[in-house]
């Protein structure tokens, strides 16, 4: 099985996010993406909603969709979420599955810093997606970044449609009472507001 990993605070889980994840599914023939959201990421604040609350609207915000799943297992294993440990895992569980890990434009600047990232490449094929803002030949035009050095195979660029959504401009149109209809699912929308998330 030709498996996307797409890994995130998802805080809370945004219509870039999905149509992000449509198009490099179609683009690369996965037969699944895999969701997952972060119980702890390591190289940012911590999350406004707490690793319930947004499992919770990831699972709502896939359910209508026989491509996507989503994974609880960043948000059970303790400790901080290194996609090393999250890749080892599912290559451990399922060692036939072709993996593709799939990363916004906008993290190839905090590639350095991941956990052990040629032995990531070893587990997966990096795909970066455009995300508005980063263009990717800007990022092709730089070979000599320690980034691409330390991956055993080259990366995947996706150019995929940019849609200019970010889940922080969502939390702050929340918290100063704006609508979010059409950047998040209504699922969402419907669990963000039973729960009163973000409002302050
Ligand atoms: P925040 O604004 O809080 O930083 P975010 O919108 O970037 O959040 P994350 O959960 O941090 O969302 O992102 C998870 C992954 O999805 C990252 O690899 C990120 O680059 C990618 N991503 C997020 N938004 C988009 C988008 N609009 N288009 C393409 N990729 C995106």
């Amino acid at each position: 099985m030709r498996m996307g990993i797409f890994g995130g605070t998802f805080d809370p889980v945004h219509l870039g996010h999905l149509r992000a994840a449509q198009e490099a599914a179609d683009k690369l023939e996965l037969d699944r993406v895999l969701f997952i959201p972060a119980g702890c990421p390591p190289h940012r604040r911590a999350p406004q909603a707490s690793a319930a609350h947004r499992l919770a609207m990831v699972k709502r915000a896939v359910a209508d969709n026989p491509l996507f799943e989503v994974s609880d297992m960043e948000i059970r294993r303790a400790g901080k979420s290194y996609t090393v440990d999250t890749l080892a895992e599912l290559a451990r569980s399922a060692p036939f599955n072709e993996l593709f890990l799939i990363v916004g434009i906008d993290q190839i600047a905090k590639l350095d810093k991941w956990r052990q990232p040629h032995k990531i490449s070893e587990y997966a094929r990096l795909v970066v997606i455009s995300r508005p803002g980063v263009k990717i030949s800007a990022v092709k035009r730089k070979p000599a970044s320690p980034v691409f050095r330390s991956w055993s195979k080259e990366p995947i660029f996706l150019q995929v449609s940019l849609l200019d959504i970010s889940a922080s401009n969502i939390r702050k149109l929340l918290r100063t009472g704006r609508e979010v209809r059409y950047l998040v699912p209504e699922p969402v929308i419907r669990y963000l507001r039973s729960h009163n998330l973000y409002y302050k």
